[in-house]
């Protein structure tokens, strides 16, 4: 049965979902606003959840060599390094739950992921293609490009992230609360540190009112470093601000060598608000979907945001399963519980 699926933004759960809607026989077209796959982003935590969908739908042996896979999850104190808790990852984890814990940049994750996709439909993305919204037809959905062309399929998904234009027109303008909470963002070459490479972990860096945390990406050749702080005040959102050395370098004044290394040596230090929404009452209009962070975004703290974009795409599918016409929007609806 012939079943078409548009899916609006080329990130971690659009990608993914059209992968595994591909999979199972539907014939996918993902539109992409970047005119590009870019850097933006920074180091992703896939934990043995994220890890099992990514070996099931093929795309784990396209990012075999950017993946690093820590020897322990530890929590340190911030200012001495002290050791306070260590759980073995490496070996462990596969065993305990069946897939490895590894951590990725997420340029490198969605070039996995287009590479498959377009492995199993070429040209299934377009970027450079920016989706205006939705309107439903008979028998389904379209999509409303920016430039104004108009296609219509069996099901629209919008994975267009935490700014979703396809929740704000589902829902109305959301209301992002902030969280009292900044973070700061660096990527600094584990060559360049040297001796001051934190360790091969994922480690957490505790203090009173700030923690840090420090992964490895690109293989291991690369540090990544995320530090959140709290702060009262804030009023944008946005993840590719730029802040000043100085004012990181105060912020974690007196904390361990290590910390200090990235935050003087990393060439751009990027510092974002942390803004949380309250649950969304619907996730389905009909044949739309919502999907993601555009459905439920979660704050990066929890280390879980991509790896629930994935289960969403992967469990999205197999709800599906063969259903067609109408049967899609009750499959969506048991899907979401609704
Ligand atoms: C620094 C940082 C660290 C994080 N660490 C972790 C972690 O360790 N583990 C974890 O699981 N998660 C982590 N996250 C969260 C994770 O990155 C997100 O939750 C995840 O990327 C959400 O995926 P998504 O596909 O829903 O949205 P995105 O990946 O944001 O993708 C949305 C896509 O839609 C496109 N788009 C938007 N609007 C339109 C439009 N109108 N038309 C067409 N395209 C559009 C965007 O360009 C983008 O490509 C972290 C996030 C940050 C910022």
């Amino acid at each position: 049965m012939h079943r078409q699926a548009l899916i609006v933004g080329g990130g971690i759960g659009g990608l993914c979902a059209a992968i595994c809607l591909r999979l199972t026989g539907w014939e996918v077209q993902v539109f992409e606003q970047a005119p590009e796959i870019t850097e933006i982003g920074a180091g992703l935590q896939i934990s043995p959840n994220g890890v099992k969908i990514l070996e099931h739908i093929g795309v784990m042996e396209r990012l075999e060599s950017a993946v690093f896979e820590p020897e322990a999850i530890e929590i340190r104190m911030g200012v001495s390094g002290r050791p306070i808790l260590y759980l073995p990852m490496k070996g462990v984890a596969a065993q305990r739950w069946g897939a490895r814990y590894l951590q990725v940049h997420r340029a490198d994750l969605i070039t996995a992921l287009s590479a498959r996709l377009d492995a199993l439909q070429p040209g299934a993305m377009q970027t450079g293609c920016p989706v205006r919204g939705y309107a439903p037809c008979k028998e389904g959905a379209e999509v409303i490009l920016a430039n104004g062309r108009r296609i219509q399929a069996d099901l629209v998904i919008g994975a267009d992230g935490i700014h979703s234009r396809i929740r704000h027109q589902m829902l109305g303008p959301d209301a992002p609360r902030f969280t009292g909470n900044y973070a700061w963002r660096a990527l600094v070459p584990a060559a360049q540190l040297g001796a001051l490479a934190p360790p091969p972990s994922g480690c957490i860096w505790a203090g009173p009112k700030k923690h840090a945390v420090t992964t490895y990406v690109r293989g291991g050749a690369v540090v990544n470093f995320v530090g959140i702080v709290e702060q009262r005040t804030w009023r944008e959102e946005s993840w590719s601000r730029t802040g000043d050395r100085q004012e990181a370098l105060a912020d974690f004044d007196g904390w361990a060598p290590p910390l200090l290394a990235i935050l003087e040596q990393a060439e751009v230090l990027h510092k974002w608000a942390l803004f949380d929404r309250a649950p969304l009452p619907k996730w389905q209009d009909g044949h739309v979907m919502l999907l993601g962070d555009a459905a439920h975004p979660m704050l990066p703290s929890m280390a879980q945001g991509a790896v629930q974009s994935l289960e969403d795409g992967y469990h999205l599918a197999r709800a599906l399963g063969a259903a067609v016409g109408p049967d899609i929007v009750a499959a969506c609806a048991r899907h979401y519980g609704q």
